[in-house]
């Protein structure tokens, strides 16, 4: 009897570590998904709109009316934050409402994005570096997450100024060559020419830096996440940067699957590497904007405000893919 039991127990738990999101995806409604994903809200406020399948999938081609613009879509403020270490070796030179985190090792730095445009690129993280006292000179690497101009359009000034390699999925590349662009803003500078391409699971290393660097499709077709370590007063920690969050290319299907596919896989990685620090590229969807308020007010000894734990991060993974699924069931429940 214990034998079977056992056998059955084993059985059980190789379904569910097999096929987590297809077994549930068939039992359950749009609803009933969304509200597993909003589950992980209170600890990821920024991910909610995912969430919400009863307003229209936002996208971004098509041209909005001038009410629509005026309003921020999800009531997200962004304030001013300042250039800040958030790690030994971890910095934040991003705006208010797009990131630029940059990654301090033994043989130089790895910038990951470059936001909007040269001048935003000058003011944020060229004076961002130097404030922090680092040298942008020491730039090697300009990991651009996506191509959407928020994340590559300052690239030209860094690029022309500092050399760094850069770096982005192959199936972006092909993307950013295409004469016409899905949409595109006249904030955003120059697009970057191809130099590095990457597949899924390859890796950068710098010095005694290892960066995972994985294809994430979703929020476009060749996103890219990050696992890289971490460091607080010399203790090690491991971080995902999760690459592109929100839908803005309306009801399709399997690109919207692609996604909640590829929050899984990434999850799965997060999980083998111990991830217990989770960001993104917009400080106001990942928390990363009240976790550097937060940051500033530390006292010694107290917990750093970026390090949650590996089940907590996960959870955003967890939320990103249980909502993203939601979407695609409510498409399929012709609720679009
Ligand atoms: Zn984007």
């Amino acid at each position: 009897m214990i034998m079977i039991r056992t056998i059955f127990v084993l059985f059980v738990l190789a379904c569910a570590t097999a096929l987590p999101v297809a077994v549930s995806a068939e039992n359950l409604t749009a609803h009933e998904m969304a509200a597993r994903g909003l589950e992980h809200a209170e600890d990821f406020p920024g991910l909610i709109s995912i969430c919400n399948i009863d307003e229209p999938i936002r996208d971004a081609a098509e041209k909005r009316s001038e009410g629509e613009k005026k309003q921020d879509r999800s009531g997200r403020r962004s304030e001013h934050l300042a250039p800040t270490q958030v790690f030994d070796n971890l910095y934040y030179v991003g705006t208010g409402g797009v990131a630029s985190w940059v990654l301090e090792t033994s043989e130089g730095l790895i910038i990951i994005d470059a936001l909007n445009n040269n001048a935003e690129a000058e003011k944020y993280i060229v004076d961002g570096l130097e404030t922090l006292g680092l040298d942008p000179n020491e730039l090697q690497y300009l990991v651009i997450t996506h191509g959407h101009g928020d994340h590559y359009g300052g690239q030209e000034l860094l690029v022309s100024r500092y050399q760094p390699k850069v770096v982005m999925s192959d199936i972006e590349w092909t993307i950013l060559e295409q004469p016409v662009l899905d949409f595109s803003s006249p904030r955003w500078g120059e697009r970057p020419k191809r130099d590095i391409s990457i597949n899924d699971g390859d890796t950068i290393t710098l010095g005694e830096t290892t960066v995972q660097l994985h294809v994430t499709p979703g929020h476009t077709p060749g996103t890219v996440s990050l696992i890289f370590p971490v460091y607080d007063n010399g203790e090690r920690h491991m971080a995902a940067l999760w690459g592109g969050t929100g839908l803005n290319y309306g009801p399709v299907e399997d690109r919207i699957q692609s996604y909640s596919e590829a929050a899984e896989r990434f999850r799965q990685e997060a999980k083998a590497a111990n991830v217990d620090v989770f960001i993104s590229n917009h400080p106001t969807r990942d928390g990363s904007a009240k976790r550097i308020k937060a940051l500033a007010e530390r006292q010694q000894g107290e917990k750093h405000p970026f390090v949650i734990g590996n089940g907590t991060a996960l959870g955003a993974l967890e939320m990103l893919r249980d909502c993203t699924q939601a979407q695609v069931l409510r498409i399929r429940e012709g609720n679009e």
